[in-house]
């Protein structure tokens, strides 16, 4: 099994805040300049902006054919 150069498949990036006042953590798109322990932004739940990036990470769109996945 070879990993031929077909159609590459970019990760979409997301971020993940977590507010420091209430807990809440959101995942979101990465933005440019967003880096783990860096600001996030403000809480939609409590409206602080008092919120850390905690993760960036990313994630492969669900795949629209029967190519093997890497797990
Ligand atoms: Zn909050």
């Amino acid at each position: 099994m070879l990993f031929g150069k077909k159609k590459e498949i970019k990760p979409e990036i997301y971020s993940e805040d977590t507010c420091q006042s209430c807990g809440e953590n959101t995942k979101r798109q990465f933005e440019e300049g967003d880096y783990v322990y860096g600001t996030g932004l403000q809480c939609k739940k409590c409206s602080s902006s008092n919120t850390l990036v905690t993760a960036i990470y990313g994630e492969y769109p669900p795949d629209d054919k029967s190519s093997s996945t890497r797990a």
